[in-house]
């Protein structure tokens, strides 16, 4: 579990083969993989790693993908 930061995505954008590539294209420190079938998948071990740049969200349809400080 991550202390820093969650990311999240839609069940329905995780699906999403094509936003998925490109997802773990734009991220720079590898937060997003894509399964045996090519969907989306969080790399939870990484999530601390993130440097909260929005090119995830940015990559995504609105509020598809979301980058969730968990400190204050
Ligand atoms: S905000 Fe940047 S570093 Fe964080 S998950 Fe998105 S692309 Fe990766």
């Amino acid at each position: 579990m991550s202390m820093f930061v969650h990311v999240e995505v839609d069940a329905e954008a995780a699906a999403d083969m094509e936003l998925a590539k490109k997802l773990v294209e734009v991220c720079p420190v590898n937060i997003f993989d894509q399964d045996a079938s090519g969907n989306c998948v969080v790399v939870e071990e990484n999530e601390d790693e993130c440097v909260l740049c929005d090119l995830c969200v940015e990559a995504a349809p609105k509020g598809k993908v979301r980058v969730i400080k968990l400190y204050g």
